[in-house]
């Protein structure tokens, strides 16, 4: 359950998640509102005070500070996240003890290589009712005048339209805009119109990464009173994922005929680490194949369509048992082959025709089994 905390009639802009944890202490973490500049940031100082203020009236003692970053984060927590509460002020002292806190928190878990503290950490108390009494929610709730979070908060409200999404296998998804409210449980007037939809991350973001995120694009229809969402194309590193969306969009411009405006793409693509079985080659048996192909392509007998960096026609090696096949890396299973011929027998409709071919075409080439490796 989310929270806030009420202030002369006022719920401050700052959602705290509490749970119980085992029978007598009780976890509450400080989720947003933090990080960031402004009106935001100041609820977050101001609802951390009134918070510590009010477990100090109600007498509750904090076991624990820590540092966390996933939600419903439940002990223990390693050491180096958490903080050392012999170095703080009495609790008592709300302001003293607040400050010290923060500043503490500030310096955990830093990474000493990037400049600043992270922006993302979550503070959680773990808190225990006086007199080790058995703990119940309600209490605490009352003690702490917490209300709870009203679903205004973008970012839990949006949530039900993304789970939605995601639970989609469609490619475009339609609904009403009266679905949708039922959905999120009401939309603002604003709603019916392309800007509340845009597809920005800019400005409103935690509703637009319910779908952005998702991997859809919204699109408004005012006189259907509708939003489409498109599943929008999300950058991946898997080749084989890539090569089948690449299929799949190539289609999708066929069926609408050119109607499609270019894609935005991305002016900074993500850089993803990634794992890679190379199979290890030797350079000898290229710079043999190479050479007796006196650069002309073994395949079409063309010569290399372009002199390289090395001042020579350019030829590329080919495995006709591939290596991943269980061919051998010697000079009976590589050609050396043209760019186009060569792509022909990775890719081409016919390649099993021209990989024949080849075999009856080269003399010291062996048709080598296939092994294929699980
Ligand atoms: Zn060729
Ligand atoms: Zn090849």
């Amino acid at each position: 359950m989310y929270f806030k905390l009420n202030h002369a009639e006022q719920e401050l802009k700052s959602v705290f998640e509490c749970w119980v944890s085992g029978t007598r202490s009780y976890c509450v973490s400080q989720l947003s509102g933090g990080g960031g500049t402004g009106r935001g940031n100041q609820d977050y100082l101001k609802a951390q005070q009134l918070f510590l203020e009010r477990l100090a009236m109600a007498g509750m003692k904090i076991l624990k500070v820590a540092l966390v970053s996933g939600r419903n984060e439940t002990p223990p927590y390693d050491d180096s996240r958490e903080l050392d509460l012999t170095r703080l002020p009495n609790q008592d002292d709300v302001r003293a003890f607040r400050i010290a806190v923060n500043r503490l928190a500030k310096n955990v878990g830093r990474d000493a290589s990037k400049p600043g503290g992270s922006r993302t950490k979550k503070l959680l108390y773990e808190v225990r009712w006086p007199g080790d009494a058995k703990l119940l929610e309600g209490h605490v709730l009352k003690a702490l005048n917490f209300v709870v979070a009203e679903p205004s908060q973008d970012d839990l409200k949006y949530k039900a339209l993304g789970d939605y999404l995601e639970a989609q296998d469609d490619e475009v998804v339609v609904l009403p805009i009266h679905r949708i409210a039922g959905l999120v449980g009401g939309l603002p007037k604003s709603a019916r119109s392309a800007q509340f939809w845009a597809n920005a991350q800019n400005h409103h973001w935690s509703r637009r990464k319910q779908w952005l995120l998702r991997g859809f694009e919204a699109f408004w229809e005012s006189k259907e009173s509708q939003v489409r969402f498109i599943r929008a194309e999300q950058p991946t590193d898997d080749p084989t994922l890539l090569s089948a969306r690449i299929e799949y969009e190539r289609e999708q411009i066929r069926a609408k005929k050119g109607r499609r405006t270019p894609p935005s793409g991305s002016r900074k693509p993500r850089k993803v680490r990634s794992v890679v079985y190379r199979y290890e080659r030797s350079a000898s048996i290229v710079a043999w194949v190479l050479e007796q192909a006196r650069g002309s392509c073994e395949g079409c007998l063309n010569v290399g369509p372009f002199i390289d960096d090395k001042r020579e026609h350019y030829l590329e090696v080919h495995h006709i048992r591939t290596l991943a096949e269980g061919g051998p890396d010697t000079v009976d299973n590589a050609a050396a082959l043209c760019p186009a011929c060569h792509r022909e027998l990775h890719y081409g409709l016919e390649r099993d025709v021209q990989r024949t071919r080849l075999l009856n075409q080269i003399e010291r080439l062996v048709d080598h089994p296939c092994r294929t490796q699980e």
